[in-house]
Parts: structure tokens; sequence; C-alpha cells
């Protein structure tokens, strides 16, 4: 069979077995003879395969008791207007820290709802770093602080986590969560999209401190209330059942690959190798800060922009896909989530010192 190397930012690549898997059991699940596609969502078929889920998450990520885990539909997207919808609760402003493209998209969609102060920004060096905590301009009156962890376009990446003291840390991670461990408690809420590093588009996963809920804007729609949403298991309607079930699968490989500090390790290593050619070279570049460099999406240029379509085909012609750049930013871009294995990065690094080589 002939499987690309997919370095899409998403839908990304998902991993093998689990694709082998769902095919396995695609018509006729566990017996119950039907695909999961076709099951109630109210039968204990499906019950189960979202109870798993949400467990095997919880086990992955050390989620504690006292927060509520969702799977909802809508992309990461639509909680740039869930998150200030629910947790303004009566106050006049939220501190967004801006560090890209999807920080801007958050922030602009927030102020729909109430005022936001930018805590700090790195437009002035064209997103190429996060600012650090010591610059932040907190307000200690804020709803909550709204970070974007990784910026998937600009290959930003914070790690640690910041301290925000008793205002609750709002952070995006829809592209690198699940990538390496964190602590679930320093955080009021986290948000990602499923179709970067959890399975396919379609589900957005949010896990909300429980102290959190209930206390919505005037005129926040039903489905829009993580209350509700929690109250009712996340089915409230009818919830991403085929995608949950995929989400399900990713879950139980991880745990069985040893969990998140085992995918870190990886990560890192993959990550290093890409690096360690961008370092070794002024043919490419790497806009990135080094402290910020994430371990996800690896934005880099070549020195000539007029070799990008000959370097794009040869990865092509190598099974090498999806590398070109976001639109905004230009060059290239290498997505590298926990499904890339090892040797497809090997791959591109080994193209990369191959065309270097020819070209510079
Ligand atoms: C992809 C992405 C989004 C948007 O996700 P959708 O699910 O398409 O709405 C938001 N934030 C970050 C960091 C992303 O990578």
């Amino acid at each position: 069979m002939d499987r690309v190397f997919n370095f899409s930012a998403g839908p990304a690549a998902l991993p093998l077995e689990v694709l082998q898997q769902a095919q396995a059991e695609l018509v006729n699940w566990h017996g119950s003879g039907m695909s999961v596609m076709e099951m109630s969502h109210r039968g204990k078929e499906y019950m189960s395969i979202q109870a798993e889920a949400e467990a095997d998450l919880r086990e992955l990520m050390g989620i504690p008791a006292n927060y509520k885990v969702l799977f909802l539909q809508g992309g990461a997207s639509l909680q740039f207007a869930m998150v200030p919808m629910n947790l303004l609760r009566g106050k006049a402003s939220a501190d967004y820290l801006n560090t890209g493209e999807w920080s801007k998209k958050a922030i602009k969609e927030a102020k729909k709802y109430g005022a936001v102060n930018v805590i700090a920004s790195s437009e002035d060096k064209n997103f190429s770093y996060a600012p650090a905590q010591s610059v932040w301009k907190l307000d200690p009156n804020a709803a909550y602080v709204h970070i974007t962890q990784n910026e998937t376009i600009g290959g930003v990446e914070i790690f640690g986590t910041p301290d925000t003291g008793a205002i609750p840390l709002v952070s995006d991670m829809s592209s690198n969560i699940l990538s390496r461990p964190i602590d679930v408690s320093k955080f009021g809420l986290i948000y990602a999209g499923a179709q970067k590093n959890i399975g396919p588009a379609g589900l957005t996963i949010v896990i909300v401190r429980e102290g959190l809920l209930g206390q919505t804007v005037a005129g926040t729609p039903t489905m829009m209330d993580y209350a509700i949403q929690a109250e009712n298991d996340s089915m409230y309607n009818t919830p991403p059942t085929y995608a949950v079930y995929i989400a399900g699968l990713v879950f139980k490989m991880l745990k069985a690959k040893g969990g998140l500090a085992a995918m870190e390790k990886v990560n890192r290593a993959k990550a290093q190798i890409l690096y360690d050619v961008l370092d070794a070279s002024s043919f490419y570049s790497s806009p990135v800060a080094r402290e910020n460099r994430s371990l996800m999406n690896i934005p880099f240029t070549l020195k000539d922009a007029a070799l990008d379509e000959e370097f794009l085909k040869g990865a092509k012609d190598r099974g090498m896909i999806q590398l070109k750049g976001h639109r905004s930013v230009g060059g290239m871009r290498a997505s590298i989530y926990n499904a890339m294995p090892v040797a497809g990065v090997q791959a591109l690094a080994d193209w990369m010192k191959e065309f270097e080589k020819t070209k510079a």
C-alpha cells in the first residue's frame, strides 16, 4: 500500500493502525451488526464508546475530577465565541495574548461580547515569538486570560504554563494537545479542534473547570452553553459520533504507546531532526525564536523563494505532501503531529539536505 508522508497542518495524518482498526470494524462494530456511524447515540453501544473515549482522555491527560470533558462541534473557531459567552461571567473584559493568526481571530471574536485587553503582542516581529510573561500587562479584574499555546501557522509554541493566579487561564491547544504532558489543573479551560492531533474533523474537545460553568451572557444559544452540554454528557443533541469513536481509538493507541510522556520524547526527537537541518544550513532558515520553536509545526523558508516549487515537487516525488507554507507566511511548513512517524521526518530531512547540496 502506498501511504504518503502527509505533513498537512490539518486535517492531518492519522495513525495507520487506527485507520486499519476502523476499517476492520467499519461495517460491524464488535458484533453489533452495525457501523458506529449507524448507531443511535443513545444506545448502549455508542454510549460505551463515548464513555471510554472520555475515560481514556482523562487518564492520558490526568484530567482532575472537577473538570468536565465536552465533545462538541463547530471547531476551535466556535470556541472563539463560546469562551467569552461562557466565561465572561458578568465581568467587563478579558485578557488576550496576541501571538499570531489564531490569537488574532480569537481576539476579534471575543470583542463581540466584551472588552479585550491585549496583554502583549508579538506582531512587532511578525509573530515570530511569544512575549514572556514578565512583560504581560495583566488586568487583575479580567474574566480570564486567553493564550494560543501553539500557533499552528507561525510555528510558535508556549512551553511551561503561565501563572495567572486566581484568574482562569484559557488555552487554545488545537495543534499541540496530546503532544506532551501538561498540568490540566493550572488551566480554567482548554479547547482543541480534533483534526490536528486528535482525530477527524467535526469534533472539538473542551476541558473546563466545573466552577466556571453556568453564567453565560444573555442570549447564549442552548447548544453553546457549556453547562448544558456538561449536564447532558455532550448529548444535548446528536454528537459527532464517528469522530468521537476514531478519537477514542487514538486515545487507546497513545495509552498503549506509553502515554504523553512517551509522546513528548518522540516528538522532541522528531522536531530536533528538522531543527538540526535548519541550524546547520544557510540555505534554509526558521523565523521562530529558539525558545518558542514548536514541536508540532515547523515553518521554514528557502534562501530563494523561486526554488519553492521545485522543492515541493521533489518532495512529492519522494512521497511527501502538504509542505507548502501557509499563504500568510509563505515558504514551507512541516506539521509533524503524533501520527507522523520518525521515518517521515527523516525522509524530509534527507530531502532537504539533498536539495540544498544541488542548489546551494
Ligand atoms: C486550526 C486551528 C484553529 C481553527 O480550528 P477549526 O477547528 O478549523 O475551527 C484554531 N486555533 C488553532 C491554534 C488552530 O491550529
